[in-house]
Parts: structure tokens; sequence; C-alpha cells
């Protein structure tokens, strides 16, 4: 959970912003109408708040102090702002400012919260830079660290290939540099580019500025973007900035792509795809899968008990209890309405038991709390166990699981196991 805090003297304007945050789970907000206000809840909160919207025109702080008191607490900061003139305009450059918006216009306070929303996701992003100069390293680190990112370091290229390939730090973007022992920059960056797209990972070469043509091999060979040596901080600053904003606008491209809007959850189409993958490999060895169909029971008297959103709300969670509940490795999907496909690979048929009561019992326990209601519900699930001619297969038999589950009264488990 995330600590945005939100300054704004006008009522109206605060809650626009309450509106609008009202179902994220992933942001606390923390709202204040003054300046002593605003201090208040940075002291009471020190080192904790991890951005920042505020009005650059407060009734008790009326020339900006409130951009500087953040400034000073170290908080990435987006300004709002009624006019930019030439004053407003020097507190806006200051270091901790990532934006400004305008606040005659009528997007203001969704182009504030995009732009917070990003300042967050730098929290949980990380970086890895390769180079062997200890001093260089150092740079970048200090640079990055000060826009809140993750830094991993790795002294040459092996040390960050095998960074990368065991998948435990989720590194979104690489700083490289040319010369280092063991596997030099352009051997690491096609290395990686067998693997990953630009897209899926970032690559921003470091190179002296008199070696134009080392770019230009490292270009060919799949970085994103450059940097000269030696690093300077607003340039690398700005050029990681620009180069995680692509990388995350691919990322909105793909799971505009495979994933349901509402939930988050991957789509039926997604399932096939990768599903179709994962089948073809557990088939050419002869391992079982299993696949599971969920539903929520009485979903309807849900959404007509409490309406529409609150059922909105229930579905949700779904995404929610699953995630807590299966393996990163684990493929779940929404296949429609409030049913939700899982498939799992490595898996015997007495943990995939375990696995689903233990589902089944995190549903019936598990409270959802609205701002108009409180209520719990429960949820059928039928599985197939074993190898068929096809996933469809599975999915069917999982179906079929589901359907008897919901006969015998729902709430319940109903594995198939297939034998061919
Ligand atoms: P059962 O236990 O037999 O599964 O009963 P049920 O009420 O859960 O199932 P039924 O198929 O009768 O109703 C499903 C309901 O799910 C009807 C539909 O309005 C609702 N639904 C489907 N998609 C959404 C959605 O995106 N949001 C909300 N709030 N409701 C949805
Ligand atoms: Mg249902
Ligand atoms: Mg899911």
């Amino acid at each position: 959970m995330k600590k945005l805090l939100i300054v704004d003297d006008s009522e109206f304007v605060l809650n626009l912003f309450k509106h609008a945050l009202d179902d994220s789970p992933e942001i606390e907000a923390l709202y204040a109408e003054n300046y002593a206000q605003a201090m208040r809840i940075m002291r009471s909160n020190p080192n904790q708040i991890h951005a920042a919207i505020l009005d650059y025109k407060l009734p008790d702080a009326p020339n900006g102090e409130v951009v500087a008191l953040a400034n000073s607490n170290n908080i990435p900061t987006i300004v709002l702002t009624g006019d930019l003139n030439k004053e407003t305009r020097d507190i806006i450059l200051k270091k901790n400012v990532i934006n400004f918006i305008l606040k005659n216009d009528p997007n203001s306070i969704h182009s504030a919260l995009d732009s917070a929303k990003k300042a967050l996701k730098n929290y949980d992003t990380t970086v890895l830079i390769a180079d062997d100069s200890k001093l260089s390293r150092e740079l970048i680190k200090m640079s990055l660290e000060s826009i809140h990112l993750n830094i991993i370091e790795a002294t040459n290229g092996q040390e960050a290939l095998d960074l990368i390939l065991n998948g435990k730090h989720n590194i979104s973007l690489l700083i490289i540099d040319y010369l280092m022992p063991e596997l030099d920059g352009l051997d690491l960056t096609f290395a990686l580019r067998k693997q990953f797209s630009k897209a899926q990972l970032g690559i921003i070469a470091i190179s002296s500025c008199e070696d134009e043509e080392t770019i230009s091999k490292f270009l060919k060979l799949g970085a994103n973007d450059f940097v000269h040596k030696p690093p300077v901080p607003h340039e690398i600053i700005n050029t990681v900035n620009a180069n995680l904003e692509l990388l995350s606008l691919f990322e909105q491209v793909s799971d505009m792509a495979n994933k349901d809007f509402l939930t988050g959850a991957y789509n039926r189409r997604y399932f096939f795809d990768v599903g179709g993958a994962i089948f073809l490999k557990a088939k050419r060895k002869n391992a079982p899968l299993a696949v599971i169909m969920l539903d929520i029971d009485k979903f309807k008297k849900i959404n007509d008990t409490y309406g529409h959103d609150i059922g909105d709300i229930a579905l949700k969670k779904v995404k929610t209890v699953l995630d807590r509940n299966l393996r990163d490795s684990d493929l779940s999907a929404r296949f429609g309405g409030e049913e939700f496909c899982i498939l799992l690979e490595d898996i015997s048929l007495e943990n995939l038991q375990t696995l689903l009561e233990r589902i089944r019992a995190d549903f019936e326990n598990n409270i959802v709390e609205t701002k108009k209601a409180n209520f719990s519900y429960t949820v059928s699930l039928g599985a197939a166990y074993g190898m068929a001619e096809s996933l469809d297969e599975l999915v069917k038999l999982s179906d079929q699981g589901l359907f008897q589950a919901k006969e015998h009264g729902r709430n319940q488990v109903k594995i198939n196991t297939y034998v061919m």
C-alpha cells in the first residue's frame, strides 16, 4: 500500500479525488485542506509518504510553500496550479516536482492521478546497473534512487545475465556498460534479446561520446536507448524515465489485448494462447495437468441485493483470492461473467485436492467490505486432472465438474480425473 498526500483548499476538488480513488486498493490517500494540515500529516508519517498532489496556492501558504515543504521531505510531487507565471515556474523546477497540472483543464484530476501513479510505480520498479566501474555504478545509482527506483548492481556481463535469468528480481530495465570482464555489453545485449523483446525488458547502453560506432552496434543488437559516459544525473534520469514510460505503454497495450478490464485477470483468449503452449509441453512429457473452473454461487443475488457496482467489487475479489492461493506459474483467467478458469502444471492429484479446498474455504471466510455493505459469498469449483487430446477437452471436463458441484448444493469441489 502506497501513501499519497493530496492537498487542496477546495472541498469540491478533494471530493473529486476521493471519488476517483474510491476503490484503489493499492493507494492510501491522505487529504489536507491547508498547509498546516499538510505539515501535520507529513510529520506524523515521516518518510512514509510516497507521492503528493499539491495545490500551489493555499490560504495559509499562497506562494507554493507546501511544494517546498514536500520537496524538503523528498516526496515526489505533482503540482496543481491555476496559472503559470515566472514564480510558479521556479518552484515547479525544484528537483522533486515531477509534473504540473493546470487546474482549469477538465481532465486535471485524472492527469494528476495518472502522474502520481507513475511516481508510485517507481517504488516497485527495479533497474539493474551492469558496469565494472564502481564510480560509474555509484553515480547512476544515486541518480536513480533519487526518483525512488530499486537498484541492483552487477560488476560484469555474466553476473547481469545470471541475475536476469534467475528471475528473482523482476527487473524492468538494464543499464549496460560496453567494456566489462567476462561478458561485454554487446554480448550481454545479444544474449538478452534472444529471450526478451524490447517491450519486455528495456536496455540502455552507456558509452563514451567519442564512440559512436559502439552505440550504433548496441542499437542494432536491440538496445532501446543510450546515455553518454560519464553519466550526468539529469540525463540518466530523463532517459530512464522516458524508457520506463514506454515500457509501461507497451504493457498497457498488451494488457488491453490480454486482460479483462474489470478484474485485471487474463481473458479467455490469452488463456487459450498461453495455455495451449503449456498443454503441448505437458503432452510431450506425458505429464498431467489440472484445469479448474470456478463460479460464484448465487452471484445474481449479490447484484440484486446490493447493486451492480457492489457486484463488480465482489468480482474483483475473485482475482485477489486466487492470486493469494496460486503460484506465479499458474495461469488464471476470467472466462466471462463470474466464471474463472485456472490451468496448473506440476501438481499432484493430492495437492490439487488440498488447493481446491483451500480456495473454497478462503472464499467462504473472506468478507467483502464495501461502503454500502459487508458480506461474503461462496464459490463452486470443478476440476479436470490428467491428460487429454486437447486443452479444450480438459476445460470441458472441468466445466462438467463445476456443473456437478452446483447440482450437489454449491460451495463445494468436484474433481474428474481423465484417463486416456
Ligand atoms: P449459480 O450459483 O448457479 O452460479 O447462480 P448465479 O446467480 O451465480 O448465476 P447466474 O448465471 O444466474 O447469474 C450470473 C450473474 O452474473 C448474472 C449477471 O448479471 C452477473 N454478471 C455477469 N457479469 C457481471 C459483471 O461484470 N458485473 C456484475 N456486477 N455482474 C455480472
Ligand atoms: Mg454463478
Ligand atoms: Mg484470476
